[in-house]
């Protein structure tokens, strides 16, 4: 996350989301997000933020219960080259709902501004 990288320059993350199964923090001043669950971190812009949560939306639809439940049979690309996130259904529907939560949170933000 940017705080890390501004020397002497403190930017306050603030927490959108917490759950047992990961986060999402805005940096209030550089508007970067950070998503992170299970071991793994993304840092994205608002714009990449709402591409995954409709990508990650249709997949969970797409898939439907039709897998099973606790096996990690679905995998993600990230944008980073040869790097992907895998999910079991169970886990795909969690990230899910932390990024349609956050969605929602973010469109109410817009609409009160
Ligand atoms: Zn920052």
């Amino acid at each position: 996350m940017c705080i890390s990288k501004h020397k002497g320059n403190y930017h306050e993350p603030q927490v959108l989301f917490h759950d047992k199964n990961g986060f999402v923090v805005r940096c209030q001043e550089c508007l970067l997000y950070q998503v992170t669950f299970g071991n793994v971190a993304i840092d994205m812009y608002q714009e990449d933020f709402s591409q995954i949560a409709n990508f990650i939306d249709q997949k969970v639809k797409l898939y439907n219960d039709c897998l099973p439940k606790d096996q990690k049979t679905i995998f993600i690309k990230l944008p980073a080259d040869g790097i992907k996130m895998v999910f079991s259904y169970k886990e795909l529907c969690s990230f899910n709902d932390m990024l349609q939560t956050t969605k929602l949170l973010l469109l109410a933000e817009e609409h009160s501004n």
